[in-house]
């Protein structure tokens, strides 16, 4: 099992151990490490980049308890020193948190947050309309997202037996294994792009500027 570091810490370098590397038939290899900073494709956001003993990560994804890390060329076995791009982690974890905003203010008036996909260029956050749902607005989301940015309210984790749960200030507890800002003013902006509404499911798409 690889022990998620990314789970309790925001840092993003770290010496741990290659557990093992296997040669793959496409010429690559998958690199199992005792611990990792890199969070794997999955949860509607993206694999986290940088490198394994300097050598670039080209794809995190899991596999049950494990974290592979595929990399061009292989890696000896034993203590390594790894490296999470800042850049790339600090845009996924911004676009990702702006979901948990979005989901938290539509929770408040009703609506059931059922899915989020935090890629860049493609954020969205899905909501089942539930019987007592509010209307909701473009706009009324977006001041009151911006309006928990301003008061840059802090993220909190905790673990509520074995589950990782995030929030945002007061909102709502969610499930989440991402990553995410430490508080909210490290988003920027939130915009709301559109509002669908179809079959009962209302999507919300949305970017986040700094
Ligand atoms: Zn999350």
């Amino acid at each position: 099992m690889t022990l998620r570091a990314y789970y309790t810490s925001d840092e993003l370098t770290l010496r741990t151990e290659v557990l093992s590397c296997t040669p793959t038939d496409d010429g690559k290899f998958q690199v199992v490490l005792a611990e990792t900073l890199f969070h794997p494709q999955g949860g509607g956001q993206l694999a986290d980049q940088g490198d394994i003993a300097g050598i670039p990560v080209k794809g995190v994804s899991q596999n049950d308890s494990q974290v592979i890390h595929v990399l061009d060329q292989p890696v000896p076995l034993g203590p390594v020193d790894i490296a999470v791009s800042p850049d790339i982690r600090s845009l996924h974890a911004r676009l990702h948190s702006a979901g948990h905003l979005i989901s938290g203010v539509g929770q408040l008036m009703g609506w059931q947050p059922v899915k989020g996909h935090h890629w860049p260029g493609e954020c969205r956050v899905v909501f089942e309309r539930q019987p007592h749902s509010e209307a909701l607005t473009a706009e009324h989301l977006e001041h009151a997202v911006n309006q928990l940015i301003n008061d840059d309210v802090p993220r909190q984790l905790l673990d509520q037996d074995g589950m990782r749960t995030v929030c945002f200030g007061t909102l709502p507890m969610h499930g989440c294994g991402g990553t995410h800002v430490s508080s909210a003013a490290e988003i920027g902006q939130v915009k709301v792009l559109k509002l669908k509404e179809k079959k009962g499911q209302l999507s919300v798409h949305y970017d986040a500027v700094n």
